[in-house]
């Protein structure tokens, strides 16, 4: 499918002007004109129920997109789900106008230039033990990292949830004990903790506020929830100008598949919420059953800053969150280093235990 290419255009030398991280706005990377992007503060969500009636209108859909560069002219190909990127010719940012049913309604602008993202993954990179030395230089040759806007369904839910259990106190009895000692039989008296359980029953309810799910298949939801908690309130209406020079992902994952991972999410607090509301030194749930209502969804872009190296023959990803700078990484581990230190401990070890025979050695 063709689409359209978005540019914007420097008002004061017509250049393609990209998001600028640092100054949160248009800049033109040529004669340095910057441009406020507004923000505006309608944000409708979806609601949930009624959007599952919808579920295959908006499930994630491949299209092969490819789109003409306003300033080489090439014709580029997008990968899958993405829809921004830069030219394969001429770098010039690619942002492309088609969108899959839902468009992002908020997007988290990148605040964390490409510089300081390097420093902080570098700054990682030298705090790993065990670490390859030639990972610092593996490093040190990857020229750029990527901008990437990663898409998430954040989710909102009430939930109120009966529940009954087992209410577990602890106490202690004192039992009578055989035991051996020196091969005389003797009894001795000991201190047993036990549990009395009482039937419990109850009703708690939580409400749940933009629960972030990860839409994407390329990175691992372990990699990424390292990388969280996003912040939610410096969000801004999503608007292509913060793509812009950026690459940028649409939903591989539907709302209806990262809504089950919500309701996973949502019942294991909710399970925390009943142990607390039980009380005593254990407890036991036989049965809880929400009830969830008002749930409602967005489509929000989150910011990282990623790259992969190969190493040994290995990919090794490594995320920084684009806002406020947490980083996450897969690491290689130099064996090396570590025989070395086993076998440092190992000599001590076995100093320690001839401690003596080298006093006598040493003349102490
Ligand atoms: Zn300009
Ligand atoms: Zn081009």
């Amino acid at each position: 499918m063709k689409v359209e290419i978005r540019h914007f255009d420097c008002p004061a030398c017509g250049a393609m002007m990209v998001y600028s991280p640092r100054k949160m706005s248009l800049l033109c990377p040529y004669c340095g004109t910057d441009k406020l992007i507004d923000d505006e503060t309608d944000r409708d969500k979806f609601d949930l129920r009624k959007s599952f009636s919808n579920r295959a209108k908006f499930s994630p859909k491949k299209v092969n997109k490819s789109g003409k560069c306003p300033k080489c002219g090439a014709s580029n190909e997008f990968e899958e789900f993405a829809f921004a990127k830069r030219c394969e010719y001429c770098d010039t940012p690619l942002v492309s106008d088609y969108f899959q049913e839902i468009k992002p309604s908020e997007i988290l602008p990148f605040k964390i230039p490409e510089k300081e993202a390097k420093a902080i993954f570098k700054d990682w990179i030298g705090s790993l033990w065990f670490a390859p030395n030639e990972l610092k230089r593996v490093v040190d040759t990857q020229k750029r990292l990527d901008g990437v806007y990663l898409p998430y369904w954040l989710f909102d839910a009430n939930s109120v949830t009966a529940y009954s259990g087992m209410r577990g106190d602890a106490y202690y009895e004192t039992v009578n004990v055989r035991r051996v000692v020196n091969g005389v039989e003797r009894v001795e008296q000991e201190q047993v903790r036990k549990i009395r359980w009482t039937p419990v029953s109850g009703v708690v309810s939580r409400d749940f506020n933009d629960l972030p799910i990860p839409a994407d298949l390329i990175i691992k939801p372990s990699l990424l929830r390292k990388i969280e908690p996003w912040d939610s309130k410096p969000a801004r209406k999503f608007k292509d100008e913060y793509i812009s020079g950026f690459n940028a992902r649409e939903y591989a994952r539907g709302f209806d598949t990262c809504y089950s991972d919500a309701v996973n999410i949502m019942e294991s607090v909710i399970e925390m919420d009943i142990r607390r509301d039980i009380g005593g030194d254990e407890q036991e749930i036989n049965s809880m059953n929400p009830v969830f209502s008002n749930e409602k969804f967005i489509h929000k872009l989150f910011p990282v800053w990623t790259t992969h190296f190969r190493y040994k023959g290995k990919d090794y990803r490594y995320l920084i969150n684009g806002f406020n700078g947490r980083v996450s990484g897969e690491r290689p581990y130099s064996y090396f280093k570590i025989a070395g230190l086993i076998s440092l401990i190992l000599l001590i070890l076995s100093a320690i235990a001839y401690w003596d025979q080298i006093r006598a050695w040493f003349g102490y």
